[in-house]
């Protein structure tokens, strides 16, 4: 099942794509995809009354804007430097253990809003990303039980300021929460339309310039040892996010260094994730 969430920003409900495209409007399903949601078996419950009321659902035209395909996360946990490649462009060393950060969830938003360029920016940068979705609280799990903690996977785009996030000492968080810095879908992909998270190809281009191109067999920690690592320092919360990091490409990794400028037309995708895409736009 693919989930979609559509409608004006700050008023989005909750959709399903189908296999043949089209969007299908559920909120007659009577939850939105929020913590009770997923923590609450809600894929499963969806399914079931999908299978009984997909012919009264509202068809969604696909000129409506997609919303971030789930509601507002207790938090977005993000693995730094996670593709052997891109730690060497950003000159740093592949780590001994995951590198986590923050990124505040007010950065997120819809897979095809744009991205503004915060005040004073000359330094914004992109990284396309596979995001995991938490189905199931998660603390102290073992690497062997973290799959049955993972409700979906999803695109997200984890941009980066490279100014507040290396120069401005400290910690990486301030380049990486700014509004409209996480722009997650277009759709959650529940794992069993996924048959290998670490076999994806993963791109992303700008101004249709190919500057992403790798895929996920090459993360330095896969995915249950992620999810197993985080949950040794904090409870992961159904609804959750979970960006596993960026491939070699990023703007910082060219000499010069290359930076989003307004106007610029940022494209990403993964193989069976979608695409989406942001154009740049100055603040105010
Ligand atoms: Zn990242």
């Amino acid at each position: 099942m693919k989930l979609i969430r559509f409608g004006a920003i700050g008023s989005e409900k909750p959709g399903v794509q189908l296999e043949n495209g089209d969007r299908l409007d559920v909120s007659n399903f009577g939850q939105d995809y929020d913590e009770q949601f997923f923590g609450g078996d809600g894929i499963t419950r969806l399914k079931d009354w999908l299978n009984e009321n997909v012919d009264s659902c509202p068809k969604v035209d696909n000129s409506i804007r997609l919303g971030a395909p789930l509601c507002r996360p207790s938090k977005i946990i993000c693995i730094g430097l996670n593709y052997a490649k891109h730690a060497q462009e950003a000159g740093m060393e592949i780590p001994k253990e995951p590198v986590l950060f923050f990124k505040a969830t007010s950065a997120m938003v819809g897979p095809n809003d744009n991205v503004i360029i915060p005040k004073g920016s000359t330094k914004t940068d992109w990284e396309v990303e596979l995001a995991i979705v938490i189905g199931k609280k998660a603390s102290y799990v073992s690497e062997s039980e973290a799959m049955d903690h993972v409700a979906g996977y999803v695109l997200h785009n984890d941009y980066s300021e490279r100014e507040y996030q290396i120069e401005r000492s400290g910690q990486w968080v301030k380049g990486k929460s700014c509004d409209t810095f996480a722009p997650i879908g277009p759709f959650i992909a529940t794992p069993d339309e996924i048959e290998d998270p670490h076999n994806l190809d993963l791109w992303l281009k700008v101004n249709g310039e190919t500057l992403q191109n790798s895929n996920t067999s090459d993360f330095v920690f896969d995915i249950p040892t992620s999810i197993s690592y985080i949950s040794q320092f904090m409870t992961l919360l159904p609804g959750d996010v979970i960006s596993t990091g960026t491939p070699f490409g990023v703007g910082l990794g060219f000499d010069p260094p290359r930076y989003l400028k307004p106007g610029d037309v940022v494209e990403l995708g993964i193989d069976g994730l979608g695409s989406s895409q942001q154009v740049a736009k100055a603040y105010g």
